[in-house]
Formats: structure tokens, sequence, C-alpha cells
């Protein structure tokens, strides 16, 4: 990064969760929650999670766990890789496979639920480095991935709610040409999520990162992702 006063990198992520969710996500790396079925049933029909506590969530695990993101990376390929096989028929049956139900993490915040967040956690949680790291690590192919309407730039690429949406709009959609990047974007984070396990150490590189990044901004849209990190990969 360098150079633009603009790009503010993932200090601008990890201050969209609150202290309580901050808390919230410890308790879910610890616990492995993201391996517990109903959780992951609940996070398929969602698609994860709203745009904020998509990428304020991977900002601040990243942080907790030092960029160790196997649990994120496990359920990214479960929630994308499936995609382009469903993704079957006309319009209607693609807006079926495409909407989502609710975040689950917008609006579950108790009252006063923050008073109880260790002070260790909460500078652990929003340390921007690693967060950094995983998107320097892309080597700025995040850009092939990045969704045209999140960005204003047209590029052809649409992420799931900007797709969602120019579906209902009945836009002028390249079905085969989307359901042949969903595959390939599928693949890429396949490849992520196995580059955790012992034997394929080293065999990831910027490409996966970069369909890492891809898969959440897909799911959820880019727009907290680009006020981060800039809308052009150049200005990294
Ligand atoms: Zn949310
Ligand atoms: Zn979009």
């Amino acid at each position: 990064m360098g150079g633009q006063q603009r790009v503010r990198g993932g200090r601008v992520l990890v201050q969209l969760l609150t202290d309580w969710e901050v808390h919230y996500l410890w308790w879910f790396v610890a616990d492995a929650a993201v391996m517990v079925p109903e959780t992951r049933i609940q996070l398929r029909r969602s698609f994860g999670w709203c745009a904020e506590h998509a990428w304020g969530g991977v900002a601040v695990q990243a942080g907790l766990t030092h960029g160790y993101l196997h649990g994120l990376a496990i359920l990214y390929d479960d929630l994308v890789r499936p995609v382009a096989g469903r993704l079957r028929g006309g319009r209607w049956a693609w807006r079926r496979v495409l909407t989502a139900a609710p975040c689950p993490l917008c609006g579950s915040e108790p009252r006063g639920g923050s008073r109880s967040a260790p002070q260790e956690v909460l500078r652990r949680g929003r340390n921007p480095a690693p967060m950094d790291a995983l998107v320097a690590a892309s080597e700025g192919r995040w850009a092939a991935w990045r969704c045209g309407a999140c960005d204003g730039s047209g590029f052809p690429w649409r992420c799931r709610p900007h797709l969602l949406a120019a579906l209902a709009a009945g836009e002028a959609l390249d079905l085969a040409g989307i359901r042949e990047g969903m595959s390939r974007l599928g693949e890429g984070v396949f490849r992520y999520a196995r580059g955790y396990r012992l034997e394929y150490r080293g065999m990831t590189g910027a490409e996966e990162v970069a369909a890492f990044l891809g898969a959440i901004g897909w799911c959820s849209g880019f727009a907290p992702f680009l006020a981060a990190y800039g809308a052009d990969p150049g200005e990294e």
C-alpha cells in the first residue's frame, strides 16, 4: 500500500463491529461455531452475513487468529462452490438460488452486551495487520472478482446482491458466463480452504487468496472492502 490517502486498509473494517460483536466472534472462533451443523445451515440460508458484518467479521477474525482463517475458508467453500451447479433454468430459478435470508448477526446484540468484552480480546480483534496481510497476499488479483456495480466501474462481474437486483430489473446478463465464473470462483475457494491442510501447505498463492476475498464479496457485496482498500487495486 502507499501513496493514496484514500486507502485506509483493515483499520476501516475492524471498526465496523461493536465491542459486543468482536467479543461474540471470539467465542465463535474459539468454539469453532462455524462447524456446528445448525450454524452452518443458518449461514447457508443467509449466504453468510450482510456486507458490514461479513467484512468486519473476517478482519476481526483475522486479528483474533493472527490470520488463521480455516473455519471461514471452509464456510465460504461451502457457500460458493455449489452455486454454479444450482444455477439452472431461467431468471426465476436463478433468483430462488441467489436469494438470502437476513444477516444472522444484525440485531443480535443484547442491550449493554459490550460491557463484558475483555480488553485483550478487543485489542487483538481490532488489530488490522493480519487482514492487511491477507489482502496484500492476493497481489491485487481480488480485482478480477470485484463487482462492477459495487464499485461503479462497469466491470462485468456482479456480486450476489447486485446479480439479484439485475435479474429482478430484467437487465441483460450473460448467464452462461456467470455460471462459468461461479465455477472458477468455487474452485479457487476450494483450493484456498484446502491450503490449510498440512499436505497442501505452500500450494496456496495469490489466486487462491483472491478467490477467498472474491467469495466473501460475492456473497455479501464489496462496499466495505472497497472503502477500506480502494476501488482500484493499483492503489494498494
Ligand atoms: Zn449484519
Ligand atoms: Zn455488487
